[in-house]
């Protein structure tokens, strides 16, 4: 190519650029009415999972859902399973084509907090903000990664779209991976994307690439039949609550947080200087994190290291302690029964079932006499922090808000995430939309044009993207 065709092939490929924006943009204000329709639609139905009184909502807004497909042409039907619904749908451009499943959910938490302005399941939309309950989390992402997906199939984008709407996310998605063991109603794709997140903060774009796993257990002790009086048996009798506190102590410093358990930091991928001047990127103000958890001092104040803790370092927690009198004054029985109620969050490459197996182990050296009863465990994820579909990612944020994003980790868990990259094993990335003001399981919740606006720039760009990759 002469430098001339070069230009003139630079040129048209500009404008060609231009003529997608405004095609995009054009799109997007005609879809305007259609999106606060299906949202308003949305967020009138209270799907709230963790109430059974609202199963006949669940499946109202799962049939909502596939009328919505279905009104844009797509495929869409309700995969059942043991507990509620799943909503599977799309389209199928080609058999050649790569394949993304879009992943979001539409139960809601409960929203019985007083400070409600406005009935929660009542739809309200002013100036470009939409309130309700699962405005934010998670029904305004979902639709807009729907319209999205529409305007990129019908503009011919070579990429299968499908969507997964769960409808037990709230309550820990028991019955997600008997959902995706049902192949023929949800294929394996080449790619997921998960849009269930929160940003740090107003107009600094963050994409999460990791979630950090947790591991819950019971330790309890018992000395005798029932509390005994200290004048009579104190000294001989022996004190479970105080030799569960000393047992705590060998686990854990709790000053510092630091985990004594042998073994424990073995398979810990500590972040790099990359990933720490990333998550620094995010918008994070120590203040702000303070405020919003109304703690008065932290065992850190600097930004990095506190982003470090909270996002990539694994943690031992105690998180009650049972037993004894807690009545007014101080009753001097010496109690016959504790137990201390304690979680550890994990990191990658950290195994919840190695863990447990350590905790076991060292817990028996320590006290024989204590029973260790596992309570409940999710992996912890590593997705993509570099590499084609972190590019992919990078580039379609800042086709929708004009900046590049800051690459974060979560300190919770999504258990469906760690579910679809088991059951699949295809690189699993996050496009958020959510605000930290949203009030994200808060009262008066809301989703704005904005964030939904943006978002469609966003996840159009991002199919576009996918499509193109190798
Ligand atoms: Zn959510």
């Amino acid at each position: 190519m002469t430098a001339f065709v070069r230009a003139i092939a630079s040129h048209i490929e500009g404008e060609n650029m231009q003529g997608d924006d405004k095609r995009l943009d054009s799109y997007i204000r005609q879809a305007r009415p259609r999106f606060e329709r299906m949202l308003a639609e949305m967020v009138e139905q209270p799907s709230i999972s963790m109430d059974p009184a609202h199963a006949p909502d669940i499946r109202r807004a799962a049939l909502l859902a596939v009328q919505f497909l279905r009104d844009l042409g797509a495929e869409a039907r309700i995969v059942e399973t043991g507990g509620y619904p799943v909503v599977s749908g799309g389209w199928t451009t080609g058999a050649k084509h790569p394949t993304v499943t879009v992943y979001n959910h539409l139960d809601v938490q409960p929203a019985q907090e007083p400070e409600w302005r406005q009935p929660p399941f009542a739809f309200r939309k002013r100036d470009g903000v939409y309130r309700g309950r699962g405005a934010t989390d998670d029904k305004g992402p979902a639709l807009t990664a729907l319209l999205a997906g529409h305007y990129a199939v019908e503009h011919g984008v070579p990429i299968n779209i499908r969507f997964l709407w769960e409808l037990e996310e709230e309550i820990g998605s028991p019955h997600f991976a008997e959902a995706l063991r049902q192949k023929h109603a949800i294929p394996r794709p080449d790619s997921v994307v998960v849009s269930d997140t929160i940003w740090i903060a107003k107009g600094r774009p963050a994409v999460p690439y990791g979630l950090r796993g947790l591991l819950g257990a019971r330790l309890s002790l018992q000395t005798g039949a029932s509390d005994a009086h200290s004048g009579l048996t104190g000294g001989a009798a022996r004190n479970p609550l105080a030799e569960l506190c000393a047992l705590a102590h060998a686990c854990v410093d709790a000053r510092s947080g630091r985990v004594k358990i042998p073994g424990f930091y073995d398979d810990v991928v500590p972040p790099t200087r990359a990933e720490i001047k990333s998550f620094l990127a995010s918008g994070f103000q120590v203040n702000r994190f303070m405020r919003a958890y109304g703690f008065r001092t932290l065992r850190t104040t600097s930004p990095a290291d506190v982003l470090r803790r909270i996002w990539a370092s694994p943690t031992f927690e105690v998180h009650g302690l049972v037993g004894g009198y807690t009545g007014p004054g101080v009753k001097t029985a010496v109690p016959g029964h504790g137990e201390l109620k304690i979680s550890m969050r994990l990191v990658p490459d950290q195994r919840p079932e190695k863990i447990f197996a350590l905790l076991r182990r060292f817990v028996a050296k320590q006290n024989p006499n204590v029973k260790v009863e596992r309570e409940g465990m999710l992996q912890p994820f590593r997705g993509v922090f570099r590499g084609p579909y972190a590019d992919a990612i990078r580039s379609a944020v800042r086709a929708g808000f004009g900046k590049e994003p800051a690459f974060i980790r979560e300190g919770g868990s999504i258990g469906a995430v760690a579910t679809m990259h088991r059951a699949w094993r295809v690189p699993v990335l996050f496009l958020g939309l959510s605000l930290p003001e949203h009030g994200y399981h808060a009262p008066n919740e809301y989703f704005d044009w904005g964030q939904a606006s943006g978002g469609m720039r966003a996840f159009a760009s991002y199919f576009a993207e996918l499509a193109k990759l190798p």
